[in-house]
């Protein structure tokens, strides 16, 4: 073949293959289209796997009727006017792509009027032809109905999956947008069956539990971080639900869904020995940047950003995400002040109004749609997180305070291979592992008194000698404060001998000198900069070191000191380093196990 020039038709589909991929992708330039134009009230139905039927309604200002027809050139849009603007884009739309592209690839009606016209437009095209332009009796806002979409691109019509799968994807879009933007009533109905529907109420809590359901929702907790690059809020899992992939972690920049595995990253690193390896949380965050700080200009279908600084913003989310889930346990105290939900929603509020400020130029409506997030509502969330709460908590030592319950209180049966307890409780029977509950727990004890400065030492008995490598001597003194902020007491002769007079009083029982070589092997396998990094390892080390092995035979006693010391910690379910500390078999489980369900 000689070489020629496309046909404008090839063209326009090879163009809109790179925009509309899938019936999803169809909602979700209308719906992006919607929320630009101001919409209060977004309505979606859909038939089958959205090949058939798509159709989107919105009550927004609507498009001129002489500005109709351009609306679906390729490259005409409303809302950029120079290469300059791309640097302040305010809208979710910006390429002039989306209509032309739909059109392209199936058979379109739109109708719609504008708030300063009489009356409404019905356009019509096919293929990306007009076929129909009339004036028409119309509401203001926008109705556009897709039909028979690739109907003229057969091989696209072939990579669909599963009308069920399409079906899910494209309520996967309508539930993110309608999480992103609570100001707006969505409602979605497939295959004449409303699906999903949202208040429009402008709480975020509201539309998250629309989403979620009423039962995780509730076991959400609010994430606040506000840094001067960054303002993040939302709602993160609590340490009880968690997901087998990273796919629940949804994010939102400036308004607009991306998809960024390196936040993703910072979300899933912030539940660093909280949660199990291979569990990941679920979130919902809304991250905003000021618009200069972000380039939403590298993807056709807008889903990928790129950061002026990427790491001001992954830092800014792992630590917003890190201190929701570590405050939690304190989340009574928290709760008494004022509810989760508020202080959420108030952040939601505030984040737009600090990007509003940065807004300089009149964007009328989105501006308008914007400032009603205002609206705050009287959402009450009961019991933020499915912490078994027990206000009357036990004592666990002299002058200890008192730390909420984490686990429903455990009777202790008894000990099996010398290395498990078996437990039981209202909800089952419990298998735990004595060295990770051990490290668990010894680890929160140590952090505290890490924390509270009141670690106690333990003197050597005779000050110990120990020989170090010249690597070894040089990290020794890299990490001194550290070692000696935890308990350790090295001094160091010269050479390259080093003498041991003190060890953290919970090694008081091993050897100080085999206690520091596994500490100092530990600090060389560094790969964690940052004191609060070393300090974590080295005190890693220490728990695991001192918890009971695996193989130690442990009285009633013990076991129950152990069991009840487990209950009170932060995060009982996991070790420091983030394996299970317990296998939970519930009362059903069991009865099915033994065949015992239904069998009357
Ligand atoms: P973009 O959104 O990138 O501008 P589109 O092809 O999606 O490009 O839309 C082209 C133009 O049509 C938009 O800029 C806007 O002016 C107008 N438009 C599209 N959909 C709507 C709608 N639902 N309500 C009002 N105007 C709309
Ligand atoms: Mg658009």
């Amino acid at each position: 073949m000689s070489i020629h020039i496309l046909s404008e038709a090839v063209i326009a589909q090879i163009a809109a293959g790179e925009v509309v991929e899938r019936p999803a992708s169809v909602v979700k330039e209308l719906l992006e289209n919607a929320i630009d134009a101001g919409a209060k009230q977004i309505a979606i139905r859909t038939q089958g796997d959205g090949q058939a039927l798509l159709q989107i309604s919105d009550d927004g200002h609507g498009i001129r009727s002489s500005d109709v027809r351009l609306a679906f050139a390729r490259h005409a849009t409303s809302k950029l006017d120079s290469a300059d603007d791309l640097y302040a884009i305010d809208t979710l739309g910006f390429r002039g792509e989306a209509l032309a592209s739909i059109a392209a690839v199936s058979k379109l009606t739109m109708t719609t009027r504008h708030t300063s016209d009489h009356s409404g437009t019905l356009i019509q095209l096919e293929g990306g032809l007009i076929v129909q332009e009339r004036a028409i009796g119309s509401p203001v806002g926008t109705t556009i109905t897709v039909e028979q979409l690739f109907f003229n691109m057969p091989a696209r019509r072939k990579f669909l999956k599963k009308a069920a799968t399409e079906k899910r994807q494209i309520a996967t879009v309508v539930t993110r947008y309608a999480m992103a933007y609570p100001a707006v009533r969505f409602i979605l109905e497939q295959d004449d069956r409303e699906v999903f529907r949202t208040s429009g109420s402008g709480s975020f809590m509201d539309a998250v539990t629309a989403v979620m359901g009423a039962d995780d929702a509730r076991t959400m907790i609010g994430v606040l971080g506000d840094r001067p690059g960054a303002t993040v809020t939302g709602v993160t899992s609590s340490p009880q639900l968690h997901r087998a992939d990273r796919s629940r972690i949804t994010l939102f920049v400036n308004g607009r869904y991306i998809q960024d595995s390196a936040i993703t990253h910072a979300v899933v690193q912030a539940y660093h020995t909280i949660l199990m390896s291979g569990r990941y949380p679920v979130a919902v965050l809304l991250i905003r940047v000021p618009s200069d700080q972000v380039d939403v200009n590298v993807h056709p279908t807008k889903a990928e950003v790129r950061f002026r600084s990427p790491e001001g913003v992954f830092s800014a989310v792992q630590q917003a995400v890190r201190s929701a889930v570590t405050t939690q346990a304190d989340a009574a105290s928290f709760r008494r002040s004022q509810t989760y939900a508020d202080t959420v929603d108030n952040a939601w509020t505030r984040g737009h109004q600090l990007d509003m400020g940065l807004i300089t130029n009149d964007i009328g409506q989105h501006a308008r749609h914007r400032a009603e997030l205002n609206v705050n509502d009287d959402y009450e969330l009961t019991s933020p997180s499915t912490l078994i709460e027990d206000d009357t908590a036990i004592p666990e030592g002299a002058g200890a305070p008192a730390r909420p319950r984490t686990l429903p209180i455990l009777r202790v049966v008894g000990q099996i291979a010398a290395s498990y307890i078996i437990a039981e409780g209202p909800a089952g029977m419990y298998l735990i592992d004595q060295h990770a509950a051990h490290e668990r727990i010894l680890y929160e004890q140590f952090m505290a008194a890490a924390a509270a400065q009141t670690i106690v030492k333990q003197m050597t008995l005779n000050a110990q000698t120990i020989e170090l490598t010249p690597d070894a001597t040089a990290l020794v003194d890299e990490y001194l404060a550290t070692l000696l902020a935890i308990g350790f007491d090295i001094e160091q002769f010269g050479g390259h001998t080093a003498v041991i007079r003190a060890v953290p009083a919970v090694l008081a029982d091993h050897d100080p000198v085999a206690v520091v070589k596994a500490v100092l092997q530990d600090l060389e396998r560094g790969d964690a900069p940052g004191t609060k990094a070393i300090e974590e390892k080295i005190v890693k080390r220490v728990c695991k070191t001192a918890a009971v092995k695996a193989g130690q035979l442990l009285n009633a006693e013990q076991m129950r000191g152990l069991i009840t010391q487990l209950e009170r910690c932060h995060f009982p379910l996991t070790c420091p380093h983030g394996r299970p500390t317990m296998i939970h078999m519930s009362s059903t489980q069991l009865e099915r196990e033994f065949g015992r369900l239904g069998a009357g």
